[in-house]
């Protein structure tokens, strides 16, 4: 198999069962295993698979336990979507997706809220040591220290601007990118040090070269960091190695992305949306098709969720 393009993915699965046949294989690699006990002798019937084990007997298909579950819409559209949304730098929209592929739009919201299922990180990524660290903190919606004055949270009434407009809070994302490397994107409720400093310890190895800008956020990263400060304030944005260029790139591509492809989103699945930005970008240098597979070993999301709440 050899796609450079969704006409060539589409050729490539022309029917249902080529679909599966793949699948079965990306997913079990032909020692199939039931979802339901994780027996490895199941049978094939005719339409998928039935367990052996006599405290299980269940049926199953390939697509039980993985983000396919309880969907009747055919693979196809499934992987032509995957590929379409991982694809596109700036994400795709279920109005835009639903007339690409003639489905609703309904139907596309469910299946690309699947797909960020599947594009989560399912562990912490450690970033650094010999790749250059900047850390920055966004706020979707406008960042509070770029607004006029008057447009700003007064310090007095806080549920108040300093013009006394009502203050709506918005979104803070921390990033932390590595130069020439991955992102890590992580929501906060507020942009204070004791709420920041959880996340770079987890996302950050000790040690590492770390930019960022002279928050007060930021200040005692030097403990553990080889921290360096560029100072905004002072129109300061380049001081020879010294900036936070790469992580700014980045916000510039979320915010047009959210604010043009998205529109609104609601704060419900905020983290949803990072995560699919992040996948996207963390895997910026692959093929189409490299990040296809990549990403199709992943959509076995449920399972493990499954097994988890089995037992407590
Ligand atoms: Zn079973």
């Amino acid at each position: 198999m050899n796609f450079k393009s969704l006409p060539q993915l589409l050729d490539h699965f022309k029917d249902e069962k080529t679909c599966i046949e793949y699948y079965e294989d990306i997913r079990w690699g032909g020692n199939v295993i039931c979802p339901h006990c994780d027996s490895d002798n199941p049978y094939k019937t005719t339409r998928g698979y039935k367990c052996s084990n006599s405290d299980c007997y269940k049926k199953f298909t390939v697509k039980v336990g993985t983000i396919f579950e309880n969907s009747k819409i055919p693979f196809r559209i499934w992987f032509a979507s995957i590929y379409l949304a991982t694809s596109h730098k700036k994400g795709i929209s279920s109005v835009q997706l639903a007339i690409d592929l003639g489905i609703t739009q309904k139907t596309a919201w469910f299946v690309l809220h699947r797909i960020r299922e599947m594009l989560k990180e399912k562990a912490p990524k450690m970033l650094g040591e010999n790749n250059m660290v900047e850390i920055d903190e966004a706020y979707i919606g406008g960042k509070e220290k770029n607004k006029h004055e008057g447009r700003r949270r007064s310090q007095v009434f806080p549920h108040l601007r300093n013009d006394g407009t009502p203050y709506k809070p918005k979104t803070m994302v921390v990033g932390i990118i590595e130069r020439k490397g991955h992102v890590v994107l992580r929501k906060v409720e507020r942009a204070v040090k004791y709420e920041v400093d959880p996340i770079i310890d987890i996302h950050v190895k000790q040690g590492s070269k770390v930019n960022t800008d002279e928050s007060t956020m930021y200040r005692d990263l030097g403990l553990f960091y080889n921290h360096a400060t560029v100072v905004h304030s002072a129109r300061q944005y380049v001081t020879g190695n010294v900036h936070t260029n790469t992580i700014e790139n980045f916000w510039s591509v979320l915010k047009r992305g959210l604010y043009g492809v998205y529109h609104q989103v609601s704060d419900k699945h905020f983290e949803r949306y990072l995560d699919e930005y992040a996948a996207r970008f963390n895997t910026r240098n692959l093929s189409s098709q490299e990040r296809f597979e990549r990403f199709l070993v992943e959509s076995e999301s449920y399972l493990p969720y499954k097994k988890l709440t089995k037992k407590s």
